[in-house]
This record gives structure tokens, sequence and C-alpha cells, in this order.
């Protein structure tokens, strides 16, 4: 064995440990913690006896609860899961995009586009769209507000 394939099977052995050790850091690594909040309150947050909150109108419900019993938001993420409760969460989404308010951004509106088409006969997306971008208009800043429902709506692209 030549000395510089000794130096080459170090050099590869070496990079090959701090690799190693590189994965293991990053798998080891703290957990993202992008709520605000501190230590506390996240410990408070799963605690057993816990109210949950919706995540709409932020009214306690019932921790067995499927749909917020105020607004009607489904509150149970397996509700998208169940073969007969998700067309309820999906009728409400809907309802969103033509009767309230939503974050105004180009995805959005693309969802409240394309997605009509895959429930809806297509003479039913037209007349969604309709509705929907009369909605849209109500949200845009140079929408007239006039109508009673804009009382509370307003563009929320502030995120
Ligand atoms: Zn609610």
């Amino acid at each position: 064995m030549t000395p510089e394939t000794k130096v080459l099977i170090l050099a590869v052995a070496g990079l090959s440990l701090c690799g190693c050790w590189l994965l293991f850091r990053w798998f080891r690594g703290p957990p993202s913690t992008p709520n605000p909040w501190d230590d506390k309150i996240e410990e408070s947050l799963h605690r057993p006896d816990a109210t949950p909150l919706c995540s709409r109108c932020l009214e306690p419900h019932q921790t067995e609860a499927r749909f917020c019993p105020n607004c009607g938001a489904a509150v149970d993420p397996l509700v998208a899961f169940s073969p007969y409760l998700y067309i309820f969460a999906f009728g409400d989404m809907l309802r969103a995009g033509t009767a309230r308010r939503f974050r105004v951004n180009w995805v959005t509106i693309l969802g409240f586009l394309l997605l009509p088409l895959a429930f809806f006969p297509l003479l039913l997306a037209f007349v969604y769209w309709f509705v929907f971008l009369r909605n849209l208009q109500r949200l845009s800043p140079t929408g007239d507000g006039d109508s009673p429902r804009d009382t509370g709506i307003a563009r929320s692209d502030d995120s």
C-alpha cells in the first residue's frame, strides 16, 4: 500500500466520521418552535384538561366535538377523513369563499377557483365562481362596501 493510498483512506474515513457526526447532531437538534409563546404556555396547551378552542371563532368546545357549536367550523382534524362528515367540512370551506372573509392571495384564489370543478357540475361551478368573485370584490380594498354583510370584513393579507 502506497503512502498516498493510506492518506486517501484516512481522509475518507475522517470525512465520513465528520459527516456522521453532523448527521447525528442534525437528528438530535432542538425542535423548531414557531410559536411565539413560552414553555409555560406550551405546557398548559398540552395538559389533558385543557379546553380546546375553535380555530375560527375562538369559542370553547367539547374535546370530542367534530364541529364548532358556535360557527360550524370543523374542529376535529379527522373530519376530513370521514366519508360522511367531510362533505360538511368541504361545504363549509366553499361557503367561506362566497360569504366570509379569507386570506386573499393567489393560492387561496386559485384554490377557490379550482376546487368547485372537482365537486360541482360545470354549470354550478360557474354560479359558484360568480358568487365567489362578488365576495372577492367586497374583500378587495376598492370594494364599494355598502353591503350590510361588509361589516367586519376586511382584507386579511397581513400574514
Ligand atoms: Zn367556531
